[in-house]
């Protein structure tokens, strides 16, 4: 597809939370490592609540359905990862404005405005061992595979791709950010919860661009 309209963004969003609840246990196992075990249980509820408000009814302008998805994160998951995840598609909504879909270009921006929003809220830098490890350099593939003339299916699967080698490379880091920095060293030889997390989020983007 040349780009993804409201349709295409509510079957990524129902790939997401397919994903995040497939992989409940092991988000939740990252996690007690780490954390409090409940990564798996916070992305599951928080995207149950997702899918339940788009079943009552789509939003028409992708701008309206995106900033719903947020609210309703921020409002139904009581962990760091829902303020995230929340302000990652409120700031994508408003960077979209009232179209009815976005171009390869236009959904390279509004994940960077989205990813903007998360540095803004949590301060996460480059090997802190979040979130950030994955996103950040899924949007910059994104960018560069805009920038070099690749389709939108072409260009999710190397964010996609480039999230998983981010993701992977939190296992040695000692986490600089959020409980797990709690650990200190200890927190080393472990995956960061919120990358795997991110990686379903752009392993389902490709999905749901595929073609
Ligand atoms: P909680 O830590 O409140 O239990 P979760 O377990 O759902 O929340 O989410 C934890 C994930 O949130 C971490 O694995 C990490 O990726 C992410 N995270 C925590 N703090 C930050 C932050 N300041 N910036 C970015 N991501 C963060
Ligand atoms: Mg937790
Ligand atoms: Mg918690």
């Amino acid at each position: 597809m040349a780009s993804v309209d409201t349709a295409a963004l509510v079957d990524w969003i129902h790939r997401f939370r397919d994903a995040v609840t497939a992989k409940r246990d092991w988000l939740t196992e990252l996690d007690s490592a780490i954390g409090d075990a409940d990564h798996g249980a916070n992305m599951a509820r928080g995207m149950d609540a997702v899918v339940a408000k788009l079943e009552a009814g789509t939003p028409a302008t992708v701008d309206e359905l995106l900033k719903g998805v947020g609210m309703t994160l921020v409002s139904s998951v009581g962990g760091a990862s829902g303020p995230l995840y929340g302000t990652l598609f409120l700031r994508m909504g408003m960077a979209a404005g009232p179209v009815t879909e976005l171009d390869a270009t236009a959904l390279a921006a509004s994940l960077r405005a989205g990813l903007d929003g998360i540095v803004a809220r949590g301060k996460a830098e480059a090997g802190d061992k979040t979130m950030f490890d994955a996103m950040a350099p899924a949007v910059d593939a994104l960018d560069a595979a805009v920038a070099r003339g690749a389709d939108l299916a072409a260009a999710t699967v190397a964010a996609a791709q480039a999230a998983a080698v981010g993701r992977d490379a939190t296992l040695p880091l000692v986490a600089r950010k959020g409980r797990a920095s709690y650990l200190g060293e200890r927190s080393a030889g472990h995956l960061d919860p919120g990358s795997a997390s991110t990686t379903l989020l752009f392993e389902t983007l490709a999905q749901a661009t595929a073609e």
